[in-house]
């Protein structure tokens, strides 16, 4: 029986290309500065040093970069509410469900306010966790979670919209995983959070381990 939903936010929550796209363009920005590299000469940087950044947390730590300095300086000065509207389907679903809701993202403290707001969610969550200096592995985040709430691995349900950052080390933990995506590439995926509902039933119906 699923008791917990761990969601991550960005592509997850929303997928709304051009607040997306601002983030994306903020952190390349981010790193040209710190690091001192042309803007046109990103790309060619990023993909020859890909393999050993295998996220942005990772990138920081080898570049001695605060995750504070990264948000501030890649969420703290976007406005979701600009791009976000209110999401009646998804504030349903949620609330359909009624589990405690648990969101875990890599943006900052206050950008993950806004966007729960914006998209009328805020209610819903219990808490929103973001990476920091002390708290910066997902799996470690999704573990004090349920020890807190007092579930196994195997009653949480991850849901997240990349597979190696979200959900992969989740998996290898037991947890439930699903993947928000385009190509069925992974055990369980959803096109977006409206098909959440049809999965959870199908968790707890079921013995199969997805
Ligand atoms: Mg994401």
């Amino acid at each position: 029986m699923i008791k917990l939903l761990i969601l991550d936010q960005d592509g997850t929550l929303y997928k709304n290309k051009r607040l997306l796209n601002k983030i994306r363009e903020n952190t390349h920005e981010f790193f040209c500065k710190k690091l001192s590299i042309d803007k046109e000469n990103y790309s060619r940087w990023y993909s020859k040093n890909k393999k050993d950044f295998p996220n942005i947390f990772e990138a920081l730590k080898k570049f001695n970069i605060s995750i504070e300095e990264y948000h501030s300086q890649v969420f703290d000065i976007v406005k979701p509410e600009s791009y976000l509207k209110k999401d009646r389907p998804l504030f349903k679903v949620l609330k359909m469900l009624g589990l405690p809701i648990y969101v875990v993202t890599s943006s900052s403290k206050n950008y993950s306010k806004k966007v729960l707001k914006s998209l009328g969610i805020y209610g819903l969550i219990k808490d929103s966790i973001s990476l920091s200096k002390e708290r910066n592995d997902k799996i470690k985040i999704y573990n004090e979670i349920i020890k807190s709430e007092r579930v196994n691995p195997e009653e949480a349900c991850v849901i997240g919209d990349n597979w190696e950052t979200d959900l992969k080390e989740a998996k290898k933990q037991r947890f439930r995983t699903i993947l928000i995506g385009r190509k069925n590439q992974k055990p369980f995926f959803i096109k977006s959070m409206k098909g959440l509902l049809a999965v959870i039933e199908c968790f707890n119906k079921s013995s199969v381990k997805f």
